[in-house]
């Protein structure tokens, strides 16, 4: 293709704005990789860096118009493995070995420029005509990688994002090659994926959460819908548990499953669970103004809080914005939350119970550290998940059932059971000694004010 000067090639006028703000992105990478062409690359291996593998890769595609291009991203399971159990010169051998797997690619095949975006993670771009050659490419790197004896084998993943008709950038592509590459990472059969339509929904999907929420906090489509907790014997209501709810205006009523986890993604959770905090300690805080008897409403605290330095604060300057005391709020919290930083976890633990907070384990029976966690602190209670209450026509499922209640007992710990849906699930829970229950059988989440009807009722009938 003959080249034009960048003055040329930049069109003002309105019609081409957007082809103009493509160049003025190329241009500003290009002078932040000439400004710093000693931090272009990475330092162990010289690939070049993320910032100027897209600028290379932008004006690639734009001196091609006519060509497909390909991203492959790829990330190493565990890395972390080979540095604890081969040493950190080990570690770096690798990592050198597979940058050349990766460069000789860049030294060989036109139109084609790498980079390492972090220890184990690199990307490839490249022109191509068949997508058979990504697929190859793959396979070579994979088996150089194989091929490569270490003491400790690892596990490379592949995601792959081509370019459609539509212009894209580099950077969206390598963002899509990247969540393929995720979609298979550690599976030891699946060498590579290829972002595909079903990614892109969910994708698009998550954007969305993204672009709507801060709106939907502000106009206050997000609530608190609270479901009833109950003692089976008796039937009386004992406390409720906060979930939240996003009433949104064209999707209507949306549940947490859809949204949390994308706001777990990025942070975001952290204020809706404040919001939502908010609403409960609002709400507990005109049952004592009314003058009628609390109940412990629990409030849900995502994993993301074990990195929130602030957590204890925020919450005891609720009880104290409120007066509502710190026992009518405990806390879920997942077992997930002490994967991430379980000492900081633990310490927030000890600060929250001091200042007078219940802790209930959330979801327990479905993470990894549940046993480990029971004998090294206290919970003051155990929510025990649907799971231990699905199949229970099966006597393998009753006994798990059986043996796991008796156990929490024993060990002294209240426990509550999740999910009960049937008569059956209620009369087997019952004779395991747990009395006490949240599930569809009895109610379903309901906004506060339904919840308020419910407990006015038991007041009268007191
Ligand atoms: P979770 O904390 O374990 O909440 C219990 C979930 O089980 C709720 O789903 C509830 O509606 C559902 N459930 C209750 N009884 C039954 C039953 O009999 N059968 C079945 N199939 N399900 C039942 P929901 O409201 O969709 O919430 C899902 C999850 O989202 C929650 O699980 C929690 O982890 C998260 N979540 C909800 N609200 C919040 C929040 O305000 N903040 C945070 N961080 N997470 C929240
Ligand atoms: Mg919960
Ligand atoms: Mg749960």
């Amino acid at each position: 293709m003959e080249h034009k000067t960048r003055e040329e090639v930049i069109d003002h006028s309105p019609q081409n704005t957007e082809k103009a703000s493509g160049e003025l992105y190329l241009e500003s990478l290009r002078r932040m990789a000439e400004h710093n062409k000693e931090a272009s690359r990475y330092p162990l291996t010289g690939l070049y860096n993320m910032r100027t593998f897209f600028y290379l890769s932008s004006e690639l595609m734009q001196q091609n118009p006519k060509s497909s291009f390909g991203v492959i991203a790829m990330d190493i399971a565990q890395f972390k493995s080979v540095n604890e159990f081969c040493g950190r010169s080990e570690g770096d051998r690798m990592l050198k070995y597979i940058a050349d797997c990766f460069r000789y690619y860049e030294d060989n095949r036109p139109k084609t420029c790498v980079c390492q975006v972090r220890a184990d993670n690199f990307c490839l771009f490249t022109a191509f005509e068949e997508e058979q050659e990504l697929v190859d490419i793959v396979q070579d790197i994979r088996a150089k990688i194989d091929e490569f004896s270490f003491a400790y084998r690892v596990l490379p993943s592949f995601g792959i994002c081509t370019s459609e008709k539509e212009q894209t950038s580099v950077s969206y592509m390598k963002d899509c090659a990247t969540i393929a590459m995720q979609s298979i990472k550690g599976k030891f059969f699946a060498e590579y994926a290829f972002f595909d339509d079903e990614m892109r929904k969910q994708m698009l999907r998550e954007k969305q959460v993204e672009n709507d929420i801060v709106a939907a906090l502000k106009n206050g489509e997000l609530t608190a819908f609270i479901q009833p907790k109950v003692n089976m014997r008796t039937g009386r209501i004992i406390g409720g548990e906060a979930l939240v709810r996003w009433r949104h205006p064209e999707r209507g009523l949306i549940s947490p499953g859809v949204f949390v986890p994308v706001l777990e993604k990025n942070g975001f959770i952290i204020n809706v669970d404040r919001y939502i905090w908010e609403q409960i300690f609002s709400y507990l805080s005109r049952l004592k103004q009314e003058g009628r008897p609390l109940v412990p409403i629990s409030i849900n605290v995502s994993r993301v809080h074990a990195y929130d330095k602030h957590l204890c604060d925020t919450l005891v300057e609720l009880t104290e914005k409120y007066d509502v005391p710190a026992e009518y709020a405990p806390l879920e919290l997942t077992e997930s939350a002490f994967l991430e930083d379980e000492a900081g976890m633990f310490q927030r633990m000890k600060k929250l119970r001091d200042r007078g907070f219940k802790i209930a384990m959330d979801d327990f029976g479905t993470g990894y550290s549940t046993m480990y966690m029971l004998k090294s602190q206290n919970m003051d209670e155990v929510k025990m998940d649907r799971i231990f209450i699905l199949d229970l026509e099966d006597e393998k499922s009753q006994i798990v059932l059986k043996y796991t209640t008796a156990m929490l007992l024993a060990l002294g710990s209240k426990i509550i059971m999740e999910g009960i849906e049937t008569e059956e699930q209620k009369k087997l829970v019952l004779e395991c000694g747990c009395e006490n229950a949240q599930g569809f059988l009895f109610y379903k989440p309901m906004p506060i004010e339904e919840f308020d009807e419910l407990l006015r009722k038991q007041e009268e009938a007191q």
